[in-house]
């Protein structure tokens, strides 16, 4: 403290002296500015970033594998290769080599930062966290003193916390530790990736802290070989997309301080939720809350939940009005759409919407039922079906069709290339790679015009149900699942909910 008074005293009075002495001191002043803001955004100071750091403030508890959904088999294989870091003296005797790197490799949203804080708090380890884009730098030599840093930090952490271990977590572990010489600006990413492979190596065995590396990332392919060899991240833990009582798993954990009326059925929403991870979820059960609270109302209802989905999968409700004959068209394809799906798939329709949401000026939302893995042909054809009854029901009402259709053309076209290359169409078995395109486009629109007789019969058979609906969206905007069943099965007293 004493040195730095000594020096800005003498300083100040060098800059009065030389002012007096008739100097032009402002090219100096211009470059210390420049100096002092570059400094101040802390971007070319090598080290100059600290990291999130996660501790147990005083009398809070922090994530536990408990409040993790799902996942179980994930949490099953960290928690075995944990307990080489708890039980460190048992390890010891038998001289097994400890455990220095796990990665943890599944898509955005499934837990990952929450497996890695909880394996902190199983260990009762110091925790801290960077993300690989924080070590991007375009400047030599500052990705890998970041990566110093971050050992340097997780060991002074621990000492201070009074722990004997610490987990450090790298989220986007991809980003530092992609393979090498792929980058334009190689030599710093190869810097940073070689640091980090040294600081790994260096850990020694009986250092008073044990440290845990813990990377993350969702394309784990893009990893340096080096970066998963024995000693280093050796042990890969998949953390995949929820299943179905996973996701049930996971609804319970994030509405249990949330207050729910008595008809919600949770079961049914983890049944709806196909292909949600758990942040999809958590923000599900969240904007349910609020819409309960714009409707003034102090329990989340199922329609909440219900709403709540249209909107975590189509985006918000946009005030984009269409004309009338634009509303009666989106009325007359989704009201196709829903009737196909019903049929082919009996229960599957859980609402029919013409309210713009996202890019979509309407939508079907279907339930999907059981989580499927595999699909047959027949699965397939009936969701193809399904998205080209938009098109035929315009044709069949209106006489014509529109571009409302394309991206249901583009879905049927995936679906129908699957079949292809499944080996269930006209072609018989098929190598992917080897199929000429002329051919698979053939195979492709001998589907279509397969399906989109089926779809023509099926709606000609439900003309009067066509128009009924039409005539209730353009009334009500939306139907729930079980009021267009009632429709469907010839109750034509149905009135807006
Ligand atoms: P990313 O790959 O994008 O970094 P991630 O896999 O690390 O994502 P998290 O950050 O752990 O995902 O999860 C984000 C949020 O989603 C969590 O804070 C939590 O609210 C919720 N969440 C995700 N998965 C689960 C789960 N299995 N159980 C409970 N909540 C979950």
């Amino acid at each position: 403290m004493r040195c730095i008074e000594y020096g800005l005293g003498i300083g100040t009075g060098l800059i009065f002296f030389l002012i007096w002495q008739g100097v032009n001191l402002w090219p100096l002043f211009f470059i210390a500015g420049v100096a002092g803001a570059l400094f101040y955004f802390g971007n070319i100071r090598p080290g100059g970033k600290s990291f999130a750091v996660f501790e147990k403030p005083k009398g809070e508890s922090t994530v536990a594998f408990e409040d993790i959904g799902g996942q179980e088999v994930a949490k099953n294989e960290l928690i075995e290769a944990l307990h080489f870091i708890a039980n460190a003296e048992a390890i010891r005797e038998l001289g097994i080599r400890p455990l220095k790197g796990l990665l943890l490799n599944g898509p955005p949203g499934t837990g990952k930062t929450l497996l890695a804080k909880a394996a902190a708090q199983f260990t009762n380890s110091a925790f801290v966290a960077a993300s690989g884009s924080e070590f991007v730098e375009m400047y030599v030599g500052v990705g890998a003193q970041r990566v110093r840093q971050l050992f340097k930090q997780a060991r002074s952490l621990a000492k201070k916390l009074g722990k004997p271990s610490a987990v450090v977590f790298i989220d986007e572990i991809e980003v530092l530790g992609g393979k090498r010489g792929q980058n334009s600006g190689h030599l710093e990413y190869d810097q940073t990736l070689n640091e980090l492979l040294v600081q790994m190596d260096g850990m020694p065995e009986n250092d008073d802290i044990r440290l845990l590396v813990i990377g993350a990332t969702n394309r784990a392919d893009m990893l340096d070989p080096a970066l998963l060899r024995p000693g280093r991240f050796d042990r890969q833990v998949q953390v995949d997309l929820p299943d179905r009582s996973g996701r049930y798993h996971i609804l319970k954990l994030h509405t249990r301080n949330k207050p729910l009326a008595v008809e919600v059925s949770l079961e049914e929403i983890a049944t709806a939720t196909f292909g949600f991870s758990g942040a999809h979820l958590e923000s599900l059960v969240n904007e349910a809350a609020i819409m309960a609270l714009r409707d003034g109302v102090n329990q989340i209802t199922m329609d909440h939940l219900a709403g709540a989905i249209d909107k975590v999968i189509m985006g918000e409700k946009l005030d984009r009005l269409p004309g009338k004959s634009e509303k009666h068209r989106i009325a007359v394809h989704e009201a196709g759409h829903a009737i196909v799906s019903e049929v082919v798939q009996p229960g599957s329709v859980a609402s029919v919407n013409v309210s713009a949401r996202g890019k979509a000026l309407g939508y079907v939302r279907q339930s999907p039922g059981e989580d499927l893995y595999l699909y047959t042909s027949d699965y397939l054809e009936a969701r193809i079906a399904v998205a080209l009854a938009g098109a035929v029901a315009e044709e069949i009402i209106l006489g014509n069709r529109s571009t409302g259709a394309s991206s249901d053309f583009q879905q049927a076209a995936d679906l129908a290339r699957k079949i292809v290359h499944g080996g269930m169409s006209e072609l018989g078995i098929v190598s992917p790679d080897d199929l000429p395109k002329d051919l698979l486009h053939s195979a492709i629109v001998t589907i279509f015009q397969k399906t989109e007789n089926r779809v023509q019969d099926i709606l000609n058979q439900y003309a009067s149900v066509l128009l009924k609906t039409v005539e209730l969206l353009l009334v009500c905007e939306n139907l729930d699942g079980q009021e267009f069943r009632r429709l469907l099965n010839g109750n034509n007293s149905e009135q807006c909910a």
